[in-house]
């Protein structure tokens, strides 16, 4: 399991998260929810470890295992270096780990990428793509994913949720965020949502009924009045 245990993390005065605690279970699809800047991609940070100076526990229960070593990230906004072709990418984060490069011939066939283009010139989707790929082939035991439907066309959507749900019947636990909620409640088990830096809640997929509702009630509860009366 990865654990965070009343994780908290400010910039300057800013208290961005606030005693958070969720639990990533192996074979487990968990959605992390809640408006934009509410914290999200900020805890996955301090999970992987891209950001230090929290307080509070992030840890793995697999045996004398850092985080990192067990778990691959795809960023909300992956970085590619200038002149350095889809294949090539690949092959550096794998290097990076000191990991053999395997023939991506048959993970292309699904994701379908122009691997020998520069990384720099795919499209929005291609890249997001691309930053699948290299964690994909590296057959980690959790993933975390920020927002890894953002730039998805209509094909490539449907064959995430497919890649995911395998995914999870193979053991990986994983951890992402969509703003989509539809996507997310379609595909997690279970979900957190997080609102000002807080745990509003977290539920299992049997209570997903209400999730839409209960956010609506949680961050636009004082609009619903007005919308009464205008509607
Ligand atoms: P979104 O849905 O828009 O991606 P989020 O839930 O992922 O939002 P974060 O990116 O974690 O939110 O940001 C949470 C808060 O922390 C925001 O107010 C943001 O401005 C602030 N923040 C994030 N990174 C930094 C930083 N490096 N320095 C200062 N403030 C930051």
């Amino acid at each position: 399991m990865l654990e965070i245990i009343d994780l908290r993390k400010a910039y300057g005065s800013h208290e961005v998260l606030r005693g958070v605690s969720l639990t990533l279970r192996p074979g487990t699809i968990h959605g992390l929810v809640g408006a934009n800047g509410a914290g999200k991609t900020t805890l996955i940070n301090c999970l992987y470890g891209v950001e230090g100076g929290f307080a509070g526990t992030v840890c793995t229960t697999e045996a004398a295992q850092l985080v990192r070593d067990i778990t691959g990230l795809v960023p909300y906004e992956p970085y590619f270096y200038p002149r350095l072709t889809g294949r090539e990418y690949v092959e550096f984060c794998l290097q990076a780990r000191g990991r053999p490069v395997p023939d991506l011939r048959g993970w292309n066939e699904v994701l379908e990428l122009p691997l020998d283009q520069y990384a720099t010139e795919y499209s929005a989707g291609m890249k997001k793509k691309l930053a699948l790929l290299a964690v994909l082939v590296q057959e980690f035991a959790y993933l975390l994913l920020d927002e890894p439907f953002n730039g998805l066309d209509l094909e490539a959507n449907l064959l995430l949720k497919e890649i995911l749900r395998q995914l999870r019947g193979r053991g990986t636990g994983i951890l992402l965020t969509s703003h989509i909620l539809g996507t997310l409640t379609e595909v997690a088990d279970e979900a957190t949502v997080l609102v000002g830096g807080r745990v509003q809640r977290h539920y299992q997929a049997t209570e997903f009924g209400t999730l839409e509702a209960d956010l609506l009630a949680a961050l636009h509860g004082d609009k619903l009045e007005r919308l009464r009366e205008l509607l």
